[in-house]
């Protein structure tokens, strides 16, 4: 789908169409002020601008639940919630924002169901809930079931609901464009639109916006073992990087500890909040002994570290399908699961998993490993969605520019974000900030309109430099295809070939454990070889309707940059606090990094304080 024309100005531009980018269109059109609009024959003008297909967006995939206290299967509070959200993010959370997402949830999760959302039930018709690590009750005293659940498919059932609503309010999408660039003024003070690819022709158009909305998921393609789909490729946090803003604890990279072994595809966590259990190559249930009372379930960073440790001490088992036979892996162990109940409960974890490793987990042991899973920094927003610069001390809001979901950091999930969490991120600041766009449709017909030829246009500008570039790539396709003919050597590389070398560069710096070691062999190797091997790639077909691998250089490029970021904060981090493990630097720092790091482009790091308001930091156990 293609809107039929591009519009001189847009009151609101959504980039992105997974959780966070639909919820944010559903927030804005059931909105006071879009109503007022309509009734006065004033239809806001809104298009959503999606490199996929939405129903392909990253949410479809999501399996084990959304967290909410709605305490239908056992006595919750969102006290213990927000408790658990801040605890599992090792006090890197601004509580602020924890406690408006805990306090919250269940009103957010109620308001799926009624969009349309499958819930699974418990017998008397409740929304089913189930456990996930790091949910508590009592403060930590025991786990509780929070996670709200439709089988293991609650984000295809998430998706497709927020979708159907959207085409039922007539929500204009651009569909497979691809967002090149994000106009700000010269002061990075007020958002003046973005450049978007229509990959369907080769076209480049200039899309003038009062409001823009970045909602462009996460990351996880930077690293070679990821259970993130192929377009997870951090584009909107690299757009807001060479747009001159920063990104919030970018460092923060969670590895979710079971990735199906040689290919990363997530296992839920569901799998073991079912009954499944982590063995090492002695048959050993290891976790106990790392995570006395909550084992399994503990939270991710520790799960993932816990089978670091097995691994480095030797006690690992080798994945079947790795010709190098490196023992990186540790025995996922459902045997001890009901096979009928796991069927029902487990689907696709069982799908996936006959599928891909071609065992069956009634009866066998399967291998897994750490996968890079979800980004926890981002693009720095209020809880409002409005993205901000950290600059003398304080926050400086750019206007009508706003983004939620995976590509931002509102900091609810600080150092390590729990399960569940990251859905109701999505959804709830996703409906939040679509809100605070319609609050400022009032005062749009008094703004400044595009095609005031005295004052520089520089979305045009940008637009027609990107045109410049699309030509000179196509040219080079031509030049390259003839010289390939002459010479088999002079092939250039790939980029998709080139995203896999630098997702090895990657893991091999960052991957559960680093030191300031491995973070400076990355950078060289990124500043020595990738980066320059990117900057000469060029696609190998000169034709401009959909040539994916034009697509695919902005995306290699826009890995680099997000990588080279992610390399200085983490070198800058002097400490160890949830999913970041310096083995120099062993210990968490309160004195010294109790605070958001908030990097930009030229590597340059500020540090934000974190906003501490009832739970003052303790140690955390698990
Ligand atoms: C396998 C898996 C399982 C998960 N399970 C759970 C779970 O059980 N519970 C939970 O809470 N969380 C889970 N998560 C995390 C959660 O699903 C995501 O964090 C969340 O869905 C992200 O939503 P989003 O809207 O921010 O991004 P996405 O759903 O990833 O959508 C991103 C959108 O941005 C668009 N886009 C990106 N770049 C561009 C560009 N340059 N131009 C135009 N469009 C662009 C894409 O087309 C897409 O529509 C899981 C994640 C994975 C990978």
């Amino acid at each position: 789908m293609s809107p039929k024309h591009v519009e001189a100005m847009y009151d609101v531009v959504i980039v992105g169409a997974g959780a966070a980018g639909l919820s944010a269109a559903l927030g804005m059109v059931h909105s006071p002020e879009f109503a007022e609009r309509r009734a006065l024959g004033e239809e806001p003008s809104v298009l959503v601008i999606s490199k996929l297909q939405p129903l392909r967006s990253h949410t479809g995939s999501a399996e084990g639940g959304i967290a909410a206290s709605l305490g239908n299967v056992e006595h919750d509070d969102w006290h213990w919630h927000y408790y658990d959200t801040v605890k599992g993010g090792d006090w890197l959370v601004d509580q602020d924002a924890a406690r408006l997402l805990a306090q919250e949830a269940p009103a957010a999760v109620i308001n799926l169901e009624r969009m349309g959302v499958a819930f699974s039930r418990t017998e008397d018709g409740h929304i089913a809930q189930r456990r996930f690590g790091g949910h508590t009750a009592d403060f930590g005293q025991q786990p509780v079931k929070r996670a709200a659940y439709a089988a293991d498919r609650i984000g295809h059932q998430i998706l497709h609901a927020l979708w159907q609503q959207c085409v039922a309010a007539g929500i204009a999408f651009a569909e497979e464009w691809y967002v090149t660039d994000l106009v700000l003024d010269e002061a990075r003070t007020k958002v003046e639109g973005v450049v978007a690819f229509d990959t369907h022709t080769g076209a480049v158009h200039a899309v003038h916006a009062r409001n823009v909305m970045l909602a462009t998921g996460g990351a996880g393609r930077l690293f070679h073992t990821t259970s993130n789909s192929w377009d997870l490729t951090g584009d909107g946090m690299a757009l807001a990087l060479n747009a001159g803003l920063q990104l919030e604890d970018v460092e923060f990279m969670q590895f979710h500890p079971t990735g199906l072994a040689h290919t990363g595809i997530l296992l839920s966590e569901a799998a073991r909040a079912e009954g499944g259990v982590l063995r090492n190559a002695e048959g050993e249930a290891f976790m106990q002994r790392y995570a006395p009372g909550h084992a399994d379930l503990a939270a991710r960073d520790v799960v993932s570290r816990a089978i670091r440790s097995e691994t480095d001490a030797g006690r690992g088992v080798a994945d079947p399908k790795d010709p190098a036979g490196r023992r990186d892996c540790v025995w996922l162990d459902m045997r001890g699961i009901d096979a009928d109940h796991m069927n029902e409960v487990l689907p696709e974890v069982v799908a996936t998993i006959r599928k891909y490793a071609n065992l069956d987990p009634a009866v066998d042991l399967i291998p897994v490993k750490p996968t890079a899973h979800y980004t926890m920094g981002g693009i720095p927003v209020t809880v409002d969605g409005e993205v901000y610069r950290w600059a003398d001390g304080r926050r400086a809001t750019v206007e009508g520019l706003f983004a939620a979901g995976e590509c931002s950091c509102v900091s609810v999930h600080g150092a390590n974000r729990l399960g569940g969490n990251s859905l109701l991120d999505a959804c709830l600041f996703g409906t939040r900030a679509g809100r605070s766009m319609a609050a400022r449709l009032e005062g749009a017909a008094a703004a400044p309109d595009a095609g005031d030829e005295t004052v520089q246009d520089r979305v045009d500008d940008a637009a027609a430099a990107r045109r410049t570039q699309v030509a000179d790539l196509l040219a080079a396709a031509k030049v390259g295809a003839d010289a390939d003919a002459d010479d088999e050597d002079t092939a250039d590389g790939n980029p998709y070939q080139l995203m896999a070398e630098l997702g090895a560069v990657m893991e091999s710096a960052l991957a559960v454990h680093c030191s300031e070691d491995t973070i400076a062999a990355a950078r060289e190797d990124i500043a020595e070889r990738i980066a320059p091997q990117a900057a000469s790639l060029h696609p190998h077909s000169d034709t401009p309707a959909f040539n994916q691998e034009l697509t695919a250089i902005w995306e290699v490029r826009h890995l680099i940059d997000l990588g080279s970021a992610m390399l200085e904060a983490s070198d800058a981090r002097h400490e160890s606090r949830g999913s970041l493990y310096r083995m120099d630097f062993p210990a968490r720092d309160d004195g010294r990094f109790l605070a958001h790091s908030m990097t930009d482009a030229e590597g340059g790091i500020g540090w934000q304080p974190v906003h501490i308001e009832d739970m003052p930091p303790q140690a955390r156990s698990y």
